[in-house]
């Protein structure tokens, strides 16, 4: 390991055990409870290739699941972290742990990436969207194109302690399509007959995805699986 003047003013500790070295130790890495048997999105039951059961399917529901492993120990500890200061070393983790998996899962061939969108109000409190940054590192690991496509319109109240059916009604109507660019040189992707990758950290209840799905979906989008480090 190479150490800089930066590792000695600010030295890095592992999130979960606090050892210092990297912001996450090798004990605590394979502390890890990977994903062996892929589940389907919306009975997260397993299913192959993480593929939607067909009578889980709807017509503007999710696709597919992608998800790298367990939300728990130091994958949580370490998703706790990235929420409020972003560090690459751990975005560089997740991205290869979902890397080191996703031959398990059945993915369509073109695919492009969309974070799920934080509310504006969030955004500028927290400085970054963790999903978008995950995104962006995913885009540059595979080689695929990233849309920051989606805006979140209305600030949710926390998924956390909420039923499945609540967690559904909480996001319903939050999320909308961009239809004008941020900056002058932008251009807005289009979703229409593409296959979509949403991006975020954890997968719960899948509420927020498939609220996503339908969105991107009533506007064209040919497919839309969800990719997440953890399943919660
Ligand atoms: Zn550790
Ligand atoms: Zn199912």
């Amino acid at each position: 390991m190479v150490f800089s003047l930066l590792d000695f003013l600010f030295p890095k500790r592992c999130v979960s055990c606090h050892q210092l070295g990297g912001y996450l130790c090798e004990d605590c890495f394979s502390k890890i409870e990977l994903i062996e048997k892929p589940v389907c999105p919306v009975c997260q039951r397993q299913a192959f290739g993480g593929k939607t059961h067909p009578g889980c399917r709807t017509q503007f529901g999710l696709d597919g699941l992608v998800v790298a492993c367990r939300y728990q120990g130091p994958v949580k500890k370490a998703i706790a972290k990235i929420k409020y200061k972003w560090t690459y070393d751990i975005a560089n983790i997740f991205t290869d742990l979902i890397g080191a998996n996703l031959w398990k899962f059945d993915l369509p061939k073109d695919l492009t990436l969309v974070p799920v969108p934080l509310h504006s109000k969030r955004l500028y409190w927290r400085g970054f969207n963790q999903a978008r940054v995950l995104a962006e590192r995913l885009a540059k690991k595979f080689n695929v194109p990233i849309a920051d496509t989606m805006i979140r319109i209305i600030e949710t109240k926390s998924q956390v302690g909420l039923k499945k059916d609540d967690r559904h009604k909480n996001v319903r109507g939050a999320f909308v399509l961009r239809l004008a660019p941020l900056a002058q040189d932008e251009i807005i992707a289009d979703v229409r007959g593409k296959d979509i990758i949403l991006v975020d950290d954890v997968f719960t209840s899948g509420a927020t995805m498939a609220e996503c799905a339908k969105v991107l979906k009533r506007a064209g989008a040919k497919t839309v699986w969800a990719m997440a480090v953890a399943l919660g």
